[in-house]
């Protein structure tokens, strides 16, 4: 059986050689709708920022030599507004009243902030503290030059990289294409959510959490709805799946008499890659790929799908997508009680995880396998236990998945 990473390993390495012409194309979309899309094009300054020098407080634009000696009293000669300025120059002992945002008027080379100061009169003002020379302003160019490169193809569009392209003029931005990824639930006994099960019939929970796990990694799902456990049905809706980038079939690939997605698989000429992979839950992971579609069959036990999409789909998906960063997101914490090491697969274990005193310590919560939501549910994390004989004792480092 291969382990997770050797898993992984074969599933990047595969999208890589295919050398898909260009991953997903890129498109220009407005910004208004770029969150969280990866970026496809290098974004530049537009101008110096800031364009000018400018107040970063209400108060007075000052010479700091002034201010050796406080209280000091200075004339008040104009006022420098948002979006206006003042037509003065700042001259020793004088000062000019200044709103935050506005520019720095000639002359002046800090800024005291109104709560220091009191005012005497409109053309006087006495200053009770003294500042430094650029102290409550930012010069022209403090935080980039015109021509700087800001931001680099292949990042996800963040909320402060949102606000930095609108700053720089970007109404359009460049993006990845969402891949398409066609989700396909099988099982004899699934009903739609919205049904009453009759006896042995449970309800398709694995399509929305798959949906939401496809929309989270940044590409479109395709919900074909439910296959049956038999070959006509699956033949069907797995011939439409191949159309896409991406194809998700849920359930039956392990060894039950009826699970046939498999032989459907062969049938369409799907190049199988592995279809087992040392991991708990997970187990019967499939991965392969036919013409420009990748391929996966997730084992159906509801957390096994998930932790399959999360080792082998999201990366795949980030790949396609040319995000800068495709590995699994994992962190480090340490173990609270002990955990037992199978010796044949590594393990995902729900856990709590905490952060205190500068790190996340874990422990694993109680649940009964890998069907078992409502243990999940009470959990916030997933412990990765490696494979090995013994057991990790309490103060080990281990690694984990955050379950958002
Ligand atoms: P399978 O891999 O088809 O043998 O399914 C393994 C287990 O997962 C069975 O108990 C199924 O009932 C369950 N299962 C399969 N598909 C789903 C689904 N879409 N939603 C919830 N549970 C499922
Ligand atoms: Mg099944």
């Amino acid at each position: 059986m291969l382990p997770i990473e050797r898993g992984l390993e074969i599933v990047m390495s595969t999208a890589k050689a295919k050398q898909r012409t260009d991953w997903m194309p890129a498109e220009p979309i407005a910004l208004f709708d770029s969150i969280h899309r990866i970026l496809r094009e290098d974004v530049f300054c537009d101008a110096d920022s800031p364009r000018f020098d400018k107040a970063l407080r209400d108060g007075f634009a000052v010479h700091f030599e002034d201010l050796r000696d406080v209280p000091a009293v200075l004339a008040v000669i104009g006022e420098s507004r948002a979006g206006l300025g003042a037509d003065v120059t700042v001259e020793r002992g004088q000062s000019c009243e200044i709103m935050t945002g506005a520019p720095l008027p000639p002359g002046a080379n800090a800024v005291v902030m109104v709560e220091n100061t009191e005012r005497l009169s409109p053309g006087s003002v006495r200053i009770l503290k003294t500042t430094r020379e650029n102290e409550g302003l930012l010069r022209r160019g403090a935080e980039a030059r015109l021509g700087d490169k800001i931001l680099a193809t292949g990042r996800p569009i963040g909320l402060a990289d949102l606000g930095l392209l609108a700053s720089v003029g970007k109404s359009s931005v460049l993006v990845s294409k969402k891949p398409r990824v066609a989700v396909i639930a099988t099982g004899d006994e699934l009903v739609e959510v919205n049904q009453e099960p009759q006896r042995g019939q449970i309800r398709n929970s694995n399509t929305y959490t798959i949906c939401a796990q496809i929309k989270e990694a940044g590409a479109e799902p395709i919900v074909l709805g439910i296959g049956r456990d038999n070959l006509d049905d699956l033949r069907c809706k797995i011939r439409c799946g191949l159309e896409q980038d991406v194809l998700l079939v849920s359930g039956g690939v392990s060894m039950g008499k009826y699970d046939l997605v498999e032989t459907v698989f062969a049938e369409f000429g799907v190049e199988v890659l592995f279809d087992k992979i040392a991991m708990k839950p997970g187990k019967p992971t499939v991965f392969g790929y036919r013409g420009d579609t990748y391929v996966f069959g997730l084992p159906g036990n509801p957390i096994s799908t998930m932790v399959a999409f999360h080792m082998f789909v999201r990366p795949l998906i980030l790949f396609l997508l040319k995000a800068e960063n495709t590995s699994p997101k994992t962190l480090e914490a340490t173990l609270e009680v002990p955990a037992k090491c199978d010796p044949q697969r590594a393990a995902l274990v729900p856990a709590l995880v905490r952060f205190e005193g500068g790190k996340y310590w874990i422990r694993t919560t109680p649940w009964k396998g890998s069907s078992d939501l409502v243990g999940l549910a009470r959990a916030n994390a997933l412990i990765m236990i490696p494979r090995g004989d013994g057991t990790l004792q309490a103060g080990q480092s281990a690694q984990f998945l955050l379950m958002e």
